[in-house]
């Protein structure tokens, strides 16, 4: 027994063929980024929450639900970070051919449903227009661009509302889930640069407005910080990356069962 039965590509292809006609068969791809985490995560970070709470989530599932995954894509679109050494960034339209390419040959096979499972939060606009044009070009495949850290009301009662809306990358809960996830790759520097932020005048937005949200702006990282963190790292641990572990796995099991259950979406 592999220690990854839902994967698509370890099948053989009679599998493969027969996988894809079943009736609501569903590929999952996750999506990370190589792109400076700060000083203390590795650059794979949103690859490895993408691939790793993925896998969680499908050994979850039962096994009758036809559900397979791809391997995940582990550069992404990451404009704001090419300051930063060790950051690799694809442009928009290789990423979104890329989805087209592997999308429609996905469809062509028979797959009903394409989950894009992403990590990195600067490649959410692209991804939902690649799934547009996706299912524009695949009418009898139901495209799904989804995000990570998006729809989870409990994040709530775990991030504090400062980190919440400034703690956009490498902050408190990335360096939480990484230390519950992978320990061993976590450095101990812990940088405060939105304090870098908030105090140059020049920087602080006006009312109504932020850095994401629904006034929100184009930010490069380097505009925010120098140390590639932006949000507060400090008061990091593994307990409450248990939590955030827990929280994405249960949230994501709960939408795929779901999903899975029904003839969700419509497509026509
Ligand atoms: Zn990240």
């Amino acid at each position: 027994m592999t220690s990854q039965p839902r994967r698509f590509d370890y099948l053989s292809w009679p599998k493969a063929e027969a996988a894809a006609k079943k009736h609501g068969s569903t590929l999952v791809w996750p999506f990370g980024a190589c792109e400076q985490h700060g000083p203390h995560l590795p650059l794979a970070t949103d690859n490895l929450f993408a691939e790793t709470i993925l896998k969680k989530v499908l050994d979850r599932l039962p096994n009758e639900f036809p559900i397979w995954s791809l391997p995940s894509q582990p550069i992404g679109f990451s404009p704001e970070h090419v300051s930063f050494p060790g950051t690799i960034s694809v442009s928009s339209n290789l990423l979104l051919d890329l989805v087209l390419e592997v999308g429609q040959q996905a469809s062509s096979f028979g797959f009903r449903r394409l989950l894009l499972f992403n990590a990195h939060g600067g490649q959410i606009g692209l991804l939902q227009a690649a799934a547009r044009q996706l299912r524009l070009k695949s009418p009898t495949m139901a495209v799904l661009p989804c995000f990570l850290w998006s729809g989870i009301s409990q994040l709530e009662e775990l991030i504090p509302v400062k980190e919440r809306a400034e703690g956009l990358h490498a902050g408190l809960a990335e360096t939480s889930l990484m230390m519950s996830l992978e320990p061993d790759l976590v450095g101990s520097l812990r940088p405060l640069d939105g304090e870098h932020f908030s105090k140059e005048s020049v920087a602080s937005p006006p009312e109504g407005w932020s850095l994401e949200g629904a006034a929100p702006w184009a930010w490069l990282t380097k505009d925010l910080s120098v140390s590639g963190v932006i949000g507060d790292s400090r008061s990091s641990n593994q307990s409450l990356g248990n939590h955030l572990q827990e929280l994405l796995i249960d949230h994501w099991a709960r939408l795929l069962t779901n999903l899975m259950e029904s003839e969700w979406p419509p497509v026509t």
